[in-house]
């Protein structure tokens, strides 16, 4: 199968990871017998540094010309120590997954036995945690009107029922295919928004009837998560809310440098490891590439239909960890010093056992 993929490494660690992602699936297509076409494109801090624009008009030229795009992470200490600089990296993220529509950001929160003790949670607390959340992605307070004077600013939350509608589908289509319960977080008890929110769920899980639907308050969602993981299966939750919680939940797996994400749209779909660009770390070659590595394993299964080579990095990646080798960022007391890699090493390790 011939696919063209458009490469966004974006800044910091995205520069770093990314290519780890592409060393991978260069492996995969000369195993498999594919052909994967790369080109690159800006955004985020560097993109302004270039051209002034956090998302240059060309990337979004080369988006629709391609199949599939593979992202980083944007951001900069810059934007993040000033923030009255009005042109900003992340507004690139915002404006890719708006011009694109891409509602559906599809982020799985899958614990390998490994790493169960690689998490600050207890491995029984966490052991058979397996998580997908739906956070929408184009909508909410994060796209609303907003306005700032001296001493007073405002941001908008709006939900309309379509885009509620739209992604809770979503969430229960992939109930479907798991243990058919779906969990809706919102704030039900003090915003409209949510009101709004939990009304068209419930109408939209009507036509589910096999799934068994639940509404959590966002406050007790945060809490439960670390109480008792083991009790979610699809989480389906707004942009501002699944920003946050996935966050959390990152600690379930271990390492933000773990989490995989899809953003999906009707159209194209855009795949991000869900981390930012960890300046702390970026440089170093010590940040974990695997969220990276399995943004582009979900990008075999959800755009090209490919299950046999997706599995083949899954099954990489969980014999990479079996073998014993660990990230700075997920090892233990017990890991052994020489089984401590960097990013580089890591992405070659699962290249091997692809
Ligand atoms: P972050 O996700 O970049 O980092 C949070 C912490 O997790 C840091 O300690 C970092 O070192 C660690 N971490 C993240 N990814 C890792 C990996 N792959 N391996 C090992 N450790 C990893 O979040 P932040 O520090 O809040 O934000 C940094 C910058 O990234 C900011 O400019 C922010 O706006 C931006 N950001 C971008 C995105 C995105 O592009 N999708 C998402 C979140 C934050």
């Amino acid at each position: 199968m011939k696919k063209k993929i458009l490469v966004i490494e974006g800044d910091g660690i995205g520069k770093e990871v990314v290519p780890q992602a592409v060393k991978v699936l260069k492996k995969v297509a000369e195993k498999f017998g594919h052909e994967f076409e790369f080109d690159n494109a800006l955004m985020g801090h560097c993109a302004i540094e270039a051209t002034g624009e956090p998302l240059p008009e060309e990337t979004i030229e080369k988006g629709r010309k391609f199949d599939a795009i593979l992202f980083g992470a944007v951001g900069d200490p810059k934007y993040d120590n000033d923030p009255t600089l009005k042109v900003r990296p992340e507004q690139g993220l915002l404006k890719i997954r708006k011009t694109f529509e891409l509602f559906a950001n599809v982020r799985p929160i899958k614990l390998y036995d490994e790493l169960l003790g690689a998490s600050s949670l207890k491995p029984e607390v966490l052991s058979g945690s397996d998580i997908v959340f739906f956070r929408e992605l184009v909508g909410g307070i994060y796209f609303g009107e907003r306005a700032r004077d001296d001493n007073k600013a405002h941001d908008t939350m709006e939900y309309s029922v379509s885009e509620v509608e739209r992604i809770a589908r979503k969430a229960f289509e992939a109930a479907m295919l798991r243990r058919k319960k779906v969990t809706s977080v919102d704030k039900a008890n003090v915003l409209d928004c949510s009101r709004l929110w939990r009304e068209t769920v419930t109408k939209v899980a009507e036509e589910y009837p096999e799934v068994e639907l639940n509404h959590m308050y966002v406050d007790n969602a945060a809490m439960q998560l670390i109480k008792d993981p083991t009790q979610f299966d699809v989480v389906v939750t707004g942009n501002m809310f699944g920003d946050i919680l996935t966050d959390e939940a990152s600690q379930i797996a271990g390492s933000m440098g773990m989490l995989a994400s899809a953003s999906m749209g009707n159209e194209i779909a855009l795949y991000e490891p869900i981390h930012g660009s960890a300046p702390d770390i970026a440089g170093q070659g010590i940040a974990n590439p695997l969220a990276a590595i399995l943004s582009a394993q979900m990008m075999l299964t959800l755009s090209f239909g490919m299950k046999d080579e997706a599995d083949a990095i899954d099954n990489a990646v969980a014999q990479v960890l079996k073998d014993g080798y660990r990230g700075p960022d997920i090892k233990d007391a017990a890991t052994p010093e020489e089984l401590v890699v960097g990013t580089d090493a890591m992405g070659d390790l699962v290249v091997e056992r692809v």
